[in-house]
């Protein structure tokens, strides 16, 4: 069975866990570095991106996070964790992983929305799904290697670019699982392309 990681350092970590059972796959809470080598995909949730940064610095998992991404395997990053991945924070000098090429405003729908849900088409995934958002983020500016999946009111929500997958919302708060399934199969893809790659070398 594939085996998808769940960063737990800090955020919507269980929520995860069912999102992913519920989708077929195993579920990891992932705590330890060493954990990142039992798992084939990685969720970076949801959460407080300044607390969860404070939090993979004295774990010391800044480095550990940056290489598995190198490998090629499949990363999801989820509100926060969508600013983990981006290569700019607007407004700040300061990156986290740095690894998908967007540029991502930080809790950019405004106080008064603090949290809300809205229906979203997602390219791929679903016509219509329920999105919660949650003090969330936008990517203001995408690269010409990412595909945008998703927009609200005219602000892009969702976007992928190889085997990263990134979203504004909280997929896992929902019982639709359509987002979590798609990952799946992208985690299953990037494994199918790392053994190509090894039996043609
Ligand atoms: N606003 C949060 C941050 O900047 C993200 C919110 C969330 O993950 N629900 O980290």
């Amino acid at each position: 069975m594939v085996k998808v990681g769940i960063l737990g350092l800090q955020g919507a970590v269980r929520e995860h866990v069912k999102a992913v059972e519920n989708s077929g796959a195993e579920a990891i809470v992932v705590k330890k570095i060493e954990q990142l080598e039992e798992i084939d995909g990685l969720i970076l949730p949801g959460g407080e991106s300044t607390t969860m940064r404070r939090l993979i610095d004295k774990y010391e998992f800044l480095q550990p996070l940056k290489e598995f991404a190198a490998t090629g395997k499949a990363i999801f990053g989820t509100c926060a964790g969508l600013i983990l991945l981006a290569k700019k924070i607007e407004g700040s000098e300061q990156t986290h992983l740095g690894v998908m090429d967007i540029v991502v405003e930080r809790n950019s729908f405004g106080r008064q929305r603090e949290s809300f849900e809205a229906d979203i088409a997602v390219a791929g995934v679903a016509d219509s799904m329920t999105a919660v958002f949650i003090r969330a983020p936008h990517i203001i500016e995408a690269g010409e290697n990412v595909e945008i999946l998703a927009k609200y009111n005219g602000r892009i929500v969702a976007a992928k670019e190889g085997n990263l997958l990134g979203c504004s919302f909280h997929p896992e708060l929902t019982d639709d699982n359509r987002l979590t399934a798609y990952f799946i199969e992208m985690v299953k893809n990037a494994m199918n392309e790392k053994v190509a790659i090894e039996t043609t070398i």
